[in-house]
C-alpha cells in the first residue's frame, strides 16, 4: 500500500515559500511593497553579496503593532484585505499575504518596527519558519527588516543562484522600478556598502527619470498625458534616437505595479511603426491606472501580471496615442557636434573669463547656468529628509552640463521655432543642390537640411500606398488575358487565409479549381512592380508574419515594395525632380523617417557650424 502523508507546516511553507521567493530580488520586491502599503515616504534597500548573505529594508511608514507581529509571519495573513470581495478594488501592491511568511521559512529574519502611537518598538526574530525571539526596544517610527542566509535550509534552491553581481543587478532592476513607479517617495539603494541610487523623492517623474537614466535619456523623451472615463495613462516615450536592441527600456506600471505584458509591447511598438528600424525597441515608461474594478492583479502570486476589461479599447488607444505623439512634433535627426569632449569642454570653460568671446555668449552660458542651479536647488528637498551632506553650488554643475544644456535649448530652438516642412517656410527654402548624386542640401533660416532622396522618395510613396489601402481607393486593372498561377498546398492555405489583403492592395482573383488561381484584376497603381511577382511576395511575408497581424504583413510590403520603386542614391536628378519630393514631404504625416525608421533628413544648424570652425567658442 502506498502510504499517503500528511506533510508538516514547515514542509508546506517551504514549498509556498518557492513560488513567492526566487531570489533576491524577490524578497527585495516584496519588502519594499510593504514599505509602500504601509505609506512610508523614504525607503533605504541595503545588500551585501548580491543579496543572498545580507538584505536590509528600512522605512519610516506605520510600523506594525508588536501585537500583530507573530500574526503577519503567519500564512494568508494581511492587513490589507478581508474577503474575496475586495480582491477587484485593491489600491495596495501586497494582499495575498504569504511573503513575510514565505520568506522566513527559507531564511533568518530580524524585524525591528514601532508605531508612531507606541513608546517603545519590538525587536523580532525568525529563522526557517521558527520563531527565537519577541523583545521590547528602542527604535525610530518605521520598520527595518534584515534577512540573512538567504535559502540556508533551502541548499538545491541556492544552487539555482546566479553569481552575486548578476543577483545584485536584478535587485537593481527591481528598486528602479519600484522608484520609478512611486516618485512621491524617496529610495536609496546601497550595495556592498556603495550606494548606487538616490531618488528625491519630488513626485516629479522626469527627475526621476533623469536621475536613474541620465541626461541622454531625460533629455530625449517626450510626455504622454492621457484620459478617459475608465483611465489614465501618463509618462513618456522615447525619440527613436534612444531606442534599444531589445525591451529592457519598455516598462509598464498598472495602478502602481510593475507589469510584464507583450500585448502592451507590441501595441506601443505598432505606435512607433515607421520611426523605429526593425529590431529597435523604444524607450517606453507609461502609468496606466483604471478605476476600480477593471484590473485583476490576482493572476500570479508574483503580480507581475494583470488582466483588464476592454483589453481591446486600451491597446488600440495605446498604438494610436503614441503615434500621435511621436508626429506632433518635429523630429528631425539633429547632427550634433559630436567633438564637445572634455577637451573642449575645459577650453569653452576657461575661454569664458580669458579671452572675450561675444557678449551673447557670454551672456547665455551664465543664463543657462544659473538656471541648472535654481533647477538643482528647486528639487532637492530629500536633503532634509536625510542628512546627506550635499550641498549643489555652481561649482557642482561640471562644464559637460552647461554645453549639453546650450545644444539641448539650441535644437529645442530648432524644433520649435522654425518649421522647416511647412507651406510657409516652403517659400523660403533655398535648395543649394545635390551631393554625391544622393543628398539634397537646403538652407533655411538658420539651419542647412542634408536630404536624403531616396529614404524621402520611399517615405512619400510608402504613405501614399497605405493612406489609398486604408481609405480602400486602391484601384483594380482589369487584365486580358487573365493570369493562371499553381500555388503549393501550404502558399494555398496562406492566401485563403490573408485573402482580404490581396483585395486591399486591389487584386481580382478567383479559385481556378485544384491548387490553382485565377487573378483578373490587378492594383490599379504597381508602382512599375511585375503584378505575379508582387503576388508571390505577398505570399511569403504573409507565412514570414503569420504570428503578426495582417496589417503588419500590409505594412511591410507596401514598405518594401517603395523601397523598390523609390529612386536610388547615386542618382541625378534635377532641380525640378527634387522640388517636387520636397513638395510632396510637406504634405506626409510624418516626414522625418522612411518606412524603416531611419531619417529622411537631418539637419545642422548655423551655431553648430559656428562651433565646428570654432567661431563661437
Ligand atoms: P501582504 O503584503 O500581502 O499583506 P505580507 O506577508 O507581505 O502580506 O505582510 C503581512 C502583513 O504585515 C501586512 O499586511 C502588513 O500589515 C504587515 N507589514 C509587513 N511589512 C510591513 C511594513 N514594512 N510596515 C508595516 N506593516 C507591514
Ligand atoms: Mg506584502
Amino acid at each position: 500500500m502506498t502510504k499517503i502523508n500528511i506533510l508538516s507546516q514547515e514542509t508546506i511553507d517551504k514549498i509556498a515559500a518557492g513560488e513567492v521567493v526566487e531570489r533576491p530580488a524577490s524578497v527585495v520586491k516584496e519588502l519594499v511593497e510593504n514599505a509602500i502599503d504601509a505609506n512610508a515616504t523614504a525607503i533605504t534597500i541595503e545588500i551585501k553579496d548580491g543579496g543572498i548573505e545580507y538584505i536590509r529594508i528600512t522605512d519610516n511608514g506605520t510600523g506594525i503593532d508588536k501585537s500583530q507581529i507573530k500574526t503577519a509571519f503567519l500564512r494568508h495573513t494581511t492587513s490589507k484585505i478581508n474577503d474575496s470581495h475586495d480582491l477587484f478594488s485593491i489600491n495596495s501592491l501586497g494582499f495575498r499575504g504569504e511573503a513575510l511568511s514565505s520568506i522566513s521559512a527559507v531564511s533568518k529574519v530580524e524585524l525591528l518596527t514601532k508605531t508612531r502611537e507606541a513608546l517603545l518598538g519590538a525587536r523580532y526574530t525568525i529563522e526557517g519558519g521558527i520563531e527565537k525571539s519577541l523583545d521590547d526596544i528602542g527604535c525610530p517610527d518605521g520598520t527595518t527588516f534584515i534577512i540573512r542566509q538567504l535559502f540556508y535550509n533551502t541548499p538545491a534552491r541556492k544552487k539555482f543562484l546566479k553569481k552575486d553581481a548578476t543577483e545584485a543587478s536584478y535587485v537593481f532592476d527591481v528598486v528602479e522600478h519600484l522608484a520609478l513607479s512611486h516618485s512621491d517617495i524617496s529610495f536609496r539603494f546601497i550595495a556592498n556598502g556603495k550606494e548606487r541610487l538616490m531618488t528625491s523623492g519630488n513626485g516629479v517623474l522626469l527627475d526621476n527619470i533623469y536621475q536613474i537614466y541620465g541626461r541622454q535619456i531625460a533629455t530625449n523623451i517626450l510626455d504622454i498625458n492621457y484620459s478617459c472615463d475608465f483611465m489614465s495613462i501618463n509618462g513618456y516615450v522615447g525619440k527613436s534616437v534612444i531606442a534599444r536592441g531589445n525591451r529592457s527600456f519598455e516598462q509598464f506600471f498598472v495602478n502602481g505595479r510593475y507589469i510584464k505584458s507583450d500585448r502592451l509591447s507590441r501595441a506601443c511598438e505598432e505606435g512607433y511603426y515607421g520611426f523605429l528600424m526593425g529590431h529597435q525597441y523604444p524607450f517606453i515608461l507609461l502609468n496606466i491606472r483604471f478605476t476600480d474594478g477593471i484590473v485583476d492583479v490576482n493572476v500570479h502570486p508574483t503580480k507581475q501580471e494583470v488582466r483588464f476589461d476592454n483589453e481591446d479599447i486600451v491597446i488600440s488607444t495605446l498604438t494610436k496615442i503614441i503615434n500621435e505623439r511621436l508626429t506632433r512634433r518635429e523630429d528631425i535627426l539633429e547632427a550634433v557636434v559630436d567633438e564637445v569632449d572634455k577637451q573642449s569642454d575645459n577650453i569653452l570653460i576657461s575661454n569664458i573669463s580669458e579671452k572675450t568671446p561675444e557678449p551673447f555668449e557670454i551672456n547665455k552660458l551664465n543664463r543657462i547656468k544659473s538656471e541648472i542651479v535654481a533647477q538643482i536647488h528647486k528639487d532637492t528637498p530629500y536633503e532634509k529628509k536625510y542628512d546627506r551632506s550635499v550641498v549643489m553650488s555652481d561649482e557642482n554643475i561640471s562644464t559637460s552640463d552647461v554645453i549639453n544644456h546650450v545644444l539641448t535649448k539650441e535644437s529645442e530652438i530648432v524644433y520649435e521655432q522654425t518649421s522647416f516642412l511647412t507651406e510657409e517656410a516652403r517659400k523660403k527654402h533655398k535648395v543649394i543642390g545635390q551631393v554625391f548624386d544622393t543628398y539634397w542640401i537646403i538652407e533655411h533660416d538658420d539651419a542647412m537640411y542634408i536630404i536624403d532622396q531616396h529614404a524621402a522618395h520611399e517615405k512619400i510613396l510608402f504613405e501614399r500606398t497605405m493612406k489609398r489601402i486604408k481609405n480602400n481607393e486602391m484601384t483594380t486593372q482589369g487584365i486580358c488575358p487573365p493570369i493562371v498561377i499553381s500555388l503549393s498546398p501550404t502558399d494555398l492555405n496562406v492566401y485563403h487565409e490573408y485573402k482580404n489583403i490581396f483585395t486591399d492592395f486591389g487584386y481580382e482573383i478567383e479559385d481556378f479549381g485544384g491548387n490553382e488561381l485565377i487573378i483578373k484584376g490587378i492594383p490599379g497603381n504597381m508602382l512599375n512592380l511585375d503584378p505575379e511577382n508582387l503576388f508571390h511576395e505577398i505570399v511569403d511575408d504573409c507565412s514570414k508574419y503569420k504570428a503578426s497581424s495582417s496589417y503588419d504583413a500590409i505594412v511591410e510590403k507596401v514598405a518594401s515594395m517603395s523601397c523598390k520603386a523609390a529612386v536610388k542614391g547615386n542618382n541625378r536628378l534635377s532641380l525640378g525632380e527634387i522640388n517636387e519630393i520636397i513638395d510632396e514631404l510637406l504634405t506626409l504625416e510624418n516626414p522625418y523617417h522612411c518606412p524603416h525608421g531611419r531619417p529622411t533628413m537631418i539637419s545642422f544648424s548655423e551655431y553648430e557650424l559656428g562651433k565646428k570652425f570654432k567661431r563661437i567658442i
